[in-house]
This record gives structure tokens, C-alpha cells and sequence, in this order.
């Protein structure tokens, strides 16, 4: 399969411009990059459209691995090694057939070299390198893991018993138990870890989905040694225990490089302390793939190609903003448009995007960096936040010159963002004329596929939820392995997406209640958050619970409340964890 022919295709099929060929061409005469690798990275084109394409022309059938559960005791039959050096990964074996994940299906030595190691018939399929890369950590790194813990705190416990607290950071087994405690959190898929010492001993928790999971407790001898070890890792001061500290560890857990920002805060009861797992692989997914009704994705995507006008996103912290404005980001044709971003942090490095991180305490913050942006001949410009009136009347004015702008608030629901931009001073004329869209979202876990059942739900849940009774096809996961118990695996997202057009624009300038403003969006097919997240659980793929959780602050308009008008909650801290 020649490069060209592979690019080609992808011009053909629309997933590429054949400008976006001519630049990945030369791009690749000069960093001799493979073709698959380069238009992922410049953002072209997702892994997943570029492996689908790569499967298409193979003849090989194409089967992504996010969501598949790697069949365990596979490890055994493929050598690490080899599956490493061959981008190929077993994914389940029925009898005497082997289904082999591969990143390319023209390399036939690895697969040749399986067959013959195996004896067994090898089928084989197409993955993105990402998921095979991802599902080798899982049979590797991970499912070895299990159980490990408990014997290295043993082991610890045991060591700091004959030696004592001299010297006991230098302890092979106090190393061993840090790294064992992280790697459990990656096997996890946790985002943060949490270590608090108590009276009698130091909780291990895990936020797995948003939520905070049991792990293992530490006997408080173990306490000072682990503190002492972890800090070392993230070059912080092992004397301070007084003051809180932060810092950042770069780790490599088998092959895969984790990177985690570490932050201490005494307590009465010692130091507590938290690693944050900056994981960039759930940041930058693709519009299509954050969970987006076809509907929706077809508005958004419509408010983006206009390439004019404001578009906000609003949330709650940690209701998935950042990896839709990031997704929405890289869809861009960032070729033909300059794309500028100011942003508190930038959490991840998109690809021919200018990013700008603001400082407030140097002066760059929100307002000045968007006045000097503007003198920076941009075409798409992304503001992290509208915090400040100021800000806010910048950029509004910047989407009534010909720039599209996006941005965040820290808003209830899409119609709350209207009267919260008229508190910061904006004038209602400027924002009936410049706002495109409104966008709501929240996350809401989803039901783990490995032991899911159907499911009665709480009569109570369904009354708090406005139903007269449960829909039918309700499913919840029982708990198992896969999910540590908590019947849920992984996170999608609610969306709500309001378009500012003719009728609304009028209405919201006269001055109209939020309910009316809420019917005029339904009448333009607006589905609110609590819709949507509704339809998810009556397909099975969320529960009621769930849904009510991540809705019970959204105003419903069925229940025609102003909450919206007088919608009040600012969240302080600004990040939002994707
Ligand atoms: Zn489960």
C-alpha cells in the first residue's frame, strides 16, 4: 500500500483536503514520518478514520478497542516484545483461532511470526495505534497486576520493621509500593489518586468517572516512607512537611510514560496528598466521538463553518468542556485559518494551533492577551473563560468583526449564559447580534457492558426526575472486575445546544421570561440536558441515577422555573478536567 494511494483515499473519501495532502507530503519528505502517524498528529484526520481507511483498503476488517475488553490470559501466547515491535495486540481466541489486532496490515513478518510461535490460525483486524498501544498496557502493564498490592505493603511493612525510619526511603520496597500504588490507579483508570492519613491508618482512594473509589489503606508506620518516596519523585522538599507543595512526576510504567502533577496540604493528621494523572489520550477525541446527538453534531458543526460569530460552552468544573472545545479546536481547517487560543492552563498541545498560556500575576491575563490577539490577524480565536466584563466585551466585539470566538462560562444551562454576559456588562443588542450558539453539557457514567442487567430503578428517582413512571429497557451494571464494582465504565456526555436564531434573538431583546425563551428553543428542536440524558438511560447506556445526578442543578423547561435568571453559581477554580 503506497502513501500516496493511502492519502489519495482520504482525500477521496473527505476525510483529508488535497491541500492537506500537498502539506502532509511535504512534511513528510522532511521528517520522513509515515503518513498514518502525520496526519493524526497534524490533526487532520482522526485515528480512527485513518485505521478504517487503512482496513478498507487491506480488505481486513476494521475493529476499534476503546470499548472492547481485551479477553484476559491472552498475555501468555504473544511475547511483549514482539507485540511491542509489531504494533499487534491478541484480542480473544475461539479454539484454534487467534484474532490479532494490527496497526499494519502489510507487515506480515509479526503476524508470520505468531503463527508459527502459536500453531494457531491467526485472524487478523485493523486498530488505531493508539487503542493497540492502549490495549497492550491493559494485558501487560495491568491484568499481571492484580492482587500485587497487598503483598508490597506487606513487604514494606515488613522491611520498615527491621530497619527502621532511617534511611527508609531508599527502601526497594517503599520504591516498589509508590509505584505499585500508581500503577493501580492507572489499571483503574483513575484520574486522581488520593493519599490521607487518618488516626489509625493512611486511606488509598481513586476517582474513577468522577467519583471516588476505596483502594487500599496504609498502616500508618508506612505513612512518613511513602510521603518521603513520592515526594522525591516530584522533586519537592522531603523536610517541609509544614507547608503545602506541588509538583510533577514523569513516569514510566513499563512502556507507557505517565505524567501526574503532585500536590501536598498538611492536616492535622499529617500530610495529605494528591497526584492528578494528566492523561492527554481523553482530551483531544473528535466531535464525533464526545457523544454528540446526530442532530446537535450537525448544528455544531454548522455554527463552526460559519467562521463568524460567538460560540460559549457552559458547565459546571469537570463536565467535560475542555475535550469538547478541544475536539471542536482541532476539527478546524487550521490549513487555511489562523487559530489562536488563550488559555488558564493549556492543558494539551493541539496541533498548528497558536496557544497562549495568560498569567494573570505578569499582567497577560484574559482581556489584555485577547486585546493582543486581536492584533495578531486571527481568523478563530478560543478565550478559555469570560471572567470579567471586560473580557467578555472584547470578544463580543471581536465575533461582530469577522472572527469566530469561543468561550466558557460557569453557567446552569445554555439560555443561563444570555442574562449572566448582560450582568458583566454586555449589551443585550451586541449579544442578540453576535452569540451563533449556546452549548450546556455534564457527564454522566456509563453502564459497564461486562456485567450489565436490566434494571427497576428507584420509584423515588423517577418522581424526582418529572416521569410518571420508568421508561422501558432500563439497564445498570451489576459490578464486577472490570468496573471495580461500581457498575459503571467510562463517562459520555449530555449536550444541550441552543441556536440563536431570528425569533429567539427578538425575544431574548424583549426582555422574555427564561420558559419562553426555553419553548422558542424547543420550537427550533432543542434537546435539553435532562432530554438527552433520558434517551441515554431508556437505550441503556446510562441509569436514571446518573442522569438525575449530573441534571439536578440544570432548570428543566418543562418545569418553566427562572432559575436560569438568577443563576448565580461562579466556580472559583477555573480548570475543568476533561
Ligand atoms: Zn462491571
Amino acid at each position: 500500500m503506497s502513501i500516496l494511494r493511502l492519502g489519495e483515499r482520504l482525500v477521496r473519501s473527505g476525510a483529508i483536503t488535497s491541500e492537506q495532502l500537498d502539506l502532509l507530503a511535504a512534511e513528510q519528505k522532511r521528517s520522513g514520518q509515515r503518513l498514518t502517524q502525520l496526519v493524526v498528529e497534524l490533526g487532520f484526520a482522526s485515528p480512527e478514520r485513518v485505521a478504517e481507511t487503512v482496513a478498507e483498503m487491506s480488505g481486513s476488517p476494521y475493529m476499534p478497542l476503546q470499548q472492547q475488553s481485551i479477553e484476559e490470559g491472552l498475555a501468555a501466547l504473544v511475547d511483549e516484545e514482539v507485540a511491542r515491535k509489531h504494533q499487534m495486540v491478541p484480542v480473544r481466541r475461539l479454539e484454534n483461532r487467534l484474532t490479532v489486532a494490527v496497526a499494519n496490515p502489510t507487515n506480515i513478518i509479526g503476524v508470520d511470526q505468531l503463527r508459527q510461535s502459536t500453531g494457531l490460525d491467526i485472524e487478523v483486524v485493523v486498530s488505531p495505534e493508539g487503542h493497540i498501544a492502549d490495549a497492550q498496557d491493559q494485558l501487560y502493564l495491568l491484568q499481571d497486576h492484580r492482587g500485587q498490592i497487598e503483598e508490597q505493603i506487606d513487604r514494606a511493612e515488613q522491611a520498615m520493621a527491621e530497619i527502621g525510619d532511617t534511611g527508609v526511603r531508599e527502601l526497594g520496597a517503599v520504591i516498589e509500593l509508590v509505584e505499585g500504588l500508581i500503577r493501580e490507579g492507572f489499571r483503574r483508570r483513575a484520574t486522581d489518586i488520593h493519599m490521607e492519613p487518618e488516626e489509625r491508618l493512611t486511606r488509598v482512594r481513586y476517582r474513577v468517572d468522577g467519583v471516588l473509589l476505596s483502594g487500599p489503606s496504609l498502616p500508618t508506620a508506612l505513612h512518613t516512607a511513602v510521603m518521603a518516596r513520592t515526594k522525591i519523585l516530584a522533586g519537592l522538599d522531603i523536610g517541609e512537611s509544614r507547608l503545602p507543595q506541588d509538583g510533577r512526576i514523569r513516569l514510566e510504567i513499563g512502556r507507557k510514560k505517565i505524567d501526574l502533577r503532585v500536590s501536598t496540604i498538611p492536616t492535622i493528621r499529617g500530610e495529605n496528598l494528591v497526584l492528578r494523572v494528566l492523561d492527554k489520550s481523553n482530551v483531544v477525541l473528535g466531535l464525533d466521538a464526545i457523544g454528540m446527538g446526530e442532530q446537535d453534531l450537525e448544528n455544531l458543526r454548522g455554527l463552526l463553518s460559519t467562521q463568524t460569530g460567538m460560540i460559549l460552552v457552559t458547565g459546571p468544573t469537570g463536565s467535560g468542556k475542555t475535550t469538547t472545545l478541544y475536539s471542536a479546536l482541532s476539527s478546524l481547517d487550521a490549513v487555511r485559518n489562523k487559530v489562536a487560543t488563550l488559555e488558564d492552563p493549556v492543558e494539551y498541545e493541539l496541533p498548528m494551533i497558536r496557544q497562549s498560556q495568560v498569567n494573570e500575576k505578569t499582567g497577560f491575563g484574559f482581556s489584555s492577551g485577547l486585546r493582543a490577539l486581536l492584533r495578531q490577524d486571527p481568523d478563530i480565536i478560543f478565550v478559555g473563560e469570560m471572567r470579567d466584563g471586560e473580557t467578555a466585551s472584547i470578544a463580543v466585539r471581536a465575533a461582530m468583526t469577522g472572527h469566530l470566538v469561543m468561550s466558557t462560562l460557569h453557567t446552569t444551562s445554555a439560555l443561563g449564559t444570555l442574562p449572566r454576559l448582560v450582568q458583566m456588562g454586555v449589551p443585550v443588542e451586541l449579544l442578540t447580534t453576535s452569540v451563533r450558539g449556546l452549548l450546556a453539557q455534564r457527564l454522566v457514567r456509563v453502564v459497564c457492558e461486562s456485567c450489565v442487567r436490566e434494571h427497576r430503578p428507584d420509584p423515588a428517582v423517577v418522581r424526582r426526575l418529572g416521569l410518571e413512571e420508568a421508561p422501558p429497557g432500563l439497564l445498570s451494571g451489576q459490578g464486577c472486575d472490570a468496573c471495580s464494582g461500581t457498575g459503571y465504565r467510562g463517562r459520555t456526555g449530555l449536550y444541550e445546544l441552543v441556536r440563536m436564531t431570528p425569533a429567539l434573538a427578538q425575544a431574548f431583546g424583549a426582555g422574555r421570561s427564561m420558559g419562553e425563551l426555553a419553548a422558542i428553543a424547543a420550537a427550533d428542536g432543542t434537546r435539553f440536558l435532562r432530554q438527552h440524558g433520558l434517551e441515554l438511560a431508556a437505550a441503556g447506556r446510562t441509569t436514571l441515577d446518573e442522569v438525575l445526578r449530573a441534571t439536578a442543578d440544570a432548570p428543566s423547561p418543562d418545569r418553566s422555573d427562572d432559575d436560569a435568571t438568577t443563576d448565580q453559581t461562579v466556580t472559583a477554580d477555573g480548570s475543568d478536567h476533561a
